[in-house]
């Protein structure tokens, strides 16, 4: 830990204030290009989660009555600040995550495009009527927000999950709790400025920050409702069974290993690029990014070709024009990804191309690595169950179209995948039979956009509803069924004994 006072301290919110934490714990959010120190974040106390929680809960009172139309004013207003703020935004989350400005902006507008869609929540958080179920007694639901939410989001889009979250769930009438990745939540706590300036009320949106302690606590809390999750498969599986013990709900969309299929009458060109930017951008860093690709039939001999695209990839400082592949987000992310390297050559797959070690001027301290590509993988190998997270492809050969088919419904994961082709009928016959929560033919990274919910399956996701969409206008709310009847002062009246049959 670095205790120079000079490196700013990254604030709790608590109530509608940025304050500092009494915390003995700090860590360093450090420049993954640079190793520069930017600032330092704390992991919140227990009184500090308490203090959160309660905020959040005094404040449901209020804000689960306040009208639709006063809730979607503020994010209309969010989504302008965020809007005005791109730039800045995108600066502060490509100095502490490492990916590139292009990429930073595209993190930081898919996330605004939730906010939008939460600034329209009256058209969804719509209940259901029922006229005349037995005589004059009418029956109707109320879609009515649960209280205290929660929110564990990872390092990798900094800006765009937290915004799947808390614009969601306030937007339904619930008061949040964020927890933020602690390896890069500035841009995060730029976000929470902006949706204060942007009228969110006191106590509405609170944020701690902290490692497993934190998230531990939010877990067992007895005050809050709901908790959603973003990060690995081995974290996500614990928070599902700790705070689903503690009789909360739960949704955790979790790690990945996505394949593409790619058939010989694919359009090469368009294809090669695809796999590139799906395989690579962002470092590999995406919970959707294409780390498998089958070639099926005569598409094996595109290998030589995937190669030679990689290779013009340029591995540079996310600041810089030009970037295509920026460092990995930590010194211990770089290890593990180069000793999965070493261990997919040891296992036997064949190192096509070898990112390990690239000069990169000006940035010889950063975290880098190239594009690597390996052939020859086999489903019993390291580099093929893990999931590496980094700019690393595994390539795989099958027969056929059903071969490529069975080899991805035999993996545990089930949160991406995609097909290239120029046969609709291959392509329908994959969109069947293949079992992946989020398909794309021709596109290599399909995930939906707001109207819709983000579905990853299988071992990618625990419990039922998705983030964001129309998924999660039901797990923020709780549906309350009213069965009504009234009488005039014409009505006669019923005898005591009567009972209205449905
Ligand atoms: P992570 O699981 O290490 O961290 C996620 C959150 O959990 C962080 O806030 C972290 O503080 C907390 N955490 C870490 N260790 C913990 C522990 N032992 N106990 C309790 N909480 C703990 O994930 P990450 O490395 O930040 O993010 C990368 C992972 O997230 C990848 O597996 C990626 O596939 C996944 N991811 C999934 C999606 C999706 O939608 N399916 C999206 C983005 C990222």
């Amino acid at each position: 830990m670095n205790d120079s006072q000079a490196v700013p301290r990254v604030k709790l919110l608590i109530d509608g204030e940025f304050v500092e934490s009494t915390t003995e714990q700090w860590r360093d959010i450090v420049n993954p290009a640079t190793q520069q120190v930017l600032a330092r974040v704390p992991f919140a106390t227990a009184d500090e989660i308490e203090a959160a929680v309660s905020s959040a809960k005094r404040a449901f009172q209020t804000w689960r009555k306040t009208p639709i139309g006063a809730r979607s004013r503020i994010f209309l207003k969010y989504q302008q600040l965020i809007r005005e703020h791109m730039k800045e935004l995108a600066a502060i989350l490509t100095a502490e995550q490492g990916k590139t400005l292009a990429d930073a902006e595209g993190d930081v507008f898919r996330g605004l495009e939730v906010v939008e869609h939460a600034a329209g929540i009256g058209n969804l958080q719509l209940g259901e009527l029922a006229n005349n179920v037995a005589s004059g007694v009418d029956t109707y639901t109320l879609l009515q927000p649960i209280g205290v939410c929660a929110g564990i989001t990872p390092f990798n889009f900094p800006a765009m999950i937290p915004l799947w979250m808390f614009p969601m769930a306030i937007a339904t009438g619930n008061t949040f709790v964020l927890k933020p990745s602690e390896q890069d939540p500035m841009v995060t706590m730029r976000l929470a400025e902006l949706a204060l300036e942007a009228g969110i009320p006191a106590g509405v949106l609170n944020v701690v920050h902290g490692g497993a302690d934190v998230v531990n606590a939010i877990c067992d809390h007895p005050h809050i409702k709901a908790v959603s999750f973003v990060g690995s498969t081995h974290v996500g599986t614990h928070v599902y069974n700790r705070a689903s013990a503690a009789g909360k709900r739960v949704q955790c969309m979790m790690g990945a290993k996505n394949h593409a299929i790619v058939l010989p009458d694919a359009h090469k060109e368009q294809t090669l690029n695809n796999l590139a930017g799906a395989a690579f951008g962002a470092a590999g860093q995406r919970c959707m990014a294409l780390s498998v690709v089958v070639l099926v039939g005569q598409a094996q001999e595109w290998i030589g070709d995937l190669v030679a695209k990689a290779r013009t990839l340029k591995v540079n400082a996310g600041v810089e024009a030009g970037t295509d592949v920026g460092p990995l987000v930590s010194c211990a992310a770089l290890d593990r990804v180069s000793s999965l390297i070493e261990r997919g050559q040891q296992e036997g797959a064949t190192l096509e191309l070898d990112g390990r070690n690239p000069s990169v001027a000006g940035y010889e301290s950063g975290n880098f690595i190239g594009p690597t590509i390996f052939s020859g993988v086999t489903t019993e190998m390291s580099i093929y169950r893990e999931e590496i997270f980094g700019p690393v492809l595994c390539v795989m050969h099958a027969a056929t179209l059903d071969d490529a088919i069975a080899l991805i419904n035999a993996n545990s994961n089930g949160n991406g995948t995609a097909i290239f082709t120029r046969s609709g009928a291959a392509a329908r016959h994959f969109q069947e039979e293949i079992d992946v929560g989020q398909v794309g033919i021709n596109v290599p990274i399909p995930v939906p956009v707001p109207m819709f919910s983000f579905t990853g399956s299988r071992g990618s996701k625990l419990g039922d509803l998705g983030p964001y969409g129309k998924q999660v206008v039901q797990f923020y709310t709780q549906t309350k069924t009213v069965t009504q009847r009234w009488f005039d002062e014409n009505d006669v009246g019923t005898s005591v004994n009567t009972t209205i049959t449905l």
